[in-house]
């Protein structure tokens, strides 16, 4: 079977280059004899800018040649400005510029011969005999039909599960550079909570040191709807000046995004030889908005088990880590917990990398009844306890597109 190119079929067919799709293409280009096509949308509204992905991860770390910078200490600060700096060996925390970990990903699936990648917008995707069939559009306006045996699908969802509860991350962040050496490049700053909190949800700083003059500095909320970029702005200068006291500073680039925390589930299975990932699939962790380290872990098992004849998509994150994750969106949402109380009691009281590994969904049934009881148990109980009895409601379209800006101000 050829497809509208006269090329063979694929075994697989990787929809959209973003961080999941990269990261099966990365796989299975390097682990085996799959033949794999990745499509990516020319330059244009649907490809999103160059982003920054935080993870962390134990050394060796395989994308290493890709690493903008790692963190071997992790802090947060309180509200009243009590500070807890933690050591979470032998985990370390990393960020991987999305152009970097492209060139790599693309460097790999040059040197396989069975990958190639097509520039085309992918526009349906439909089951035939033997495969699926993803129809696209080029950039010269040509419709093209490409067929494999399995279709993996990354594109951005365009609504939402119907979910309990949907919180909004959403932030905006300046590389920055400062007069002064003002930052210690070993530590990474993950919530700042001595800004001045919304009325429903939670704000937090966040500050990635590149340098000891460079570093990028997010204003981020957990809350229903995301800010204008004035407000950003606004939250962002009273940060660095007031709270973070930078001194004389330039801002060098601008990211902003908007990531959905929903208890909403994302169907894995689009069809028998159809299946989403990502995003798309349910790799966000619904209280932290991660993503990265799960599409590494689901990467993995995708080739793992395609290299054994079969095609599956575990699931990203296990049932207790969502009930656990849908209890906490509830009750911040209702705002019968302290937020900025709970994430900073959370890291004081539980060793670092216990934590992280709570956050990957890798921690026992012991560990995870540990740290609950370091969490305010009463509001979480009698949110637990409602929780069954709540209906999920339709929700709106996920996100503005996230942007990434270079400036000078
Ligand atoms: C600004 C920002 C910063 C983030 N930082 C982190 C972080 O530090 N750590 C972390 O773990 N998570 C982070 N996240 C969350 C999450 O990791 C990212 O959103 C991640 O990129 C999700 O990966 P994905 O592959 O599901 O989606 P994306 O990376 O968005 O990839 C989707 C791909 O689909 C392509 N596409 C869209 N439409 C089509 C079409 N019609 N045909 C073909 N292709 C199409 C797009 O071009 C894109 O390449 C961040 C999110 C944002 C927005």
């Amino acid at each position: 079977m050829d497809d509208d190119n006269g090329t063979p079929v694929a075994d697989v067919l990787v929809v959209g280059a973003g961080a999941a799709g990269l990261s099966l293409a990365y796989r299975l280009a390097t682990c085996g004899s799959t033949t794999v096509t990745l499509v990516e949308p020319p330059e244009g509204p649907l490809r999103p800018p160059e982003r920054t992905w935080c993870y962390w991860a134990p050394d060796p770390d395989e994308f290493a040649d890709a690493a903008d910078a790692t963190w071997s200490r992790l802090r947060v600060h309180g509200p009243d400005g009590t500070e807890v700096t933690v050591d979470p060996a032998p985990l370390r925390y990393r960020m991987l510029r999305s152009a970097p970990f492209e060139r790599l990903v693309y460097a790999a699936l040059d040197r396989h011969p069975g990958a190639r990648v097509v520039r085309a917008t992918a526009d349906a995707v439909r089951e035939v005999p033997g495969g699926a069939e993803v129809r696209c559009v080029t950039p010269e306006g040509r419709t093209l039909a490409l067929r494999a045996r399995r279709v993996f699908d990354s594109r951005p969802p365009r609504t939402l599960p119907p979910a309990r509860t949907l919180l909004l991350q959403h932030f905006r962040g300046w590389f920055v550079r400062t007069c002064a050496e003002r930052f210690d490049p070993a530590v990474a700053e993950l919530m700042d909570f001595r800004v001045p909190q919304p009325r429903h949800g939670l704000a937090f700083g966040y500050v990635l040191p590149l340098a000891a003059d460079r570093a990028l500095i997010e204003y981020t909320e957990f809350s229903r709807a995301p800010l204008t970029v004035d407000a950003y702005e606004t939250a962002l200068g009273h940060y660095c000046r007031t709270v973070l006291r930078l001194g004389a500073f330039t801002v060098e680039a601008a990211e902003q995004g908007v990531i959905p925390m929903t208890d909403g589930r994302f169907p894995r299975r689009a069809g028998s030889a159809v299946f989403r990932i990502g995003t798309a699939g349910g790799a966000t962790r619904p209280a932290t908005g991660y993503t990265f380290a799960a599409v590494q872990r689901q990467s993995r098992a995708i080739a793992a088990a395609l290299g054994d004849g079969r095609a599956s998509v575990p699931p990203p994150y296990g049932r207790r880590a969502l009930a656990m994750d849908a209890v906490l969106l509830r009750a911040l949402d209702t705002g019968r917990i302290d937020g900025p109380e709970f994430f900073t009691r959370l890291f004081r009281r539980t060793p670092a990398e216990r934590l992280l590994r709570f956050l990957d969904g890798a921690t026992s049934p012991w560990e995870d009844i540990g740290i609950g009881l370091h969490t305010p148990v009463a509001p979480m109980l009698r949110t637990a306890i409602e929780l069954p009895f709540l209906p999920r409601r339709p929700r709106p379209g996920p996100t503005a597109a996230p942007r990434r800006e270079e400036s000078r101000r």
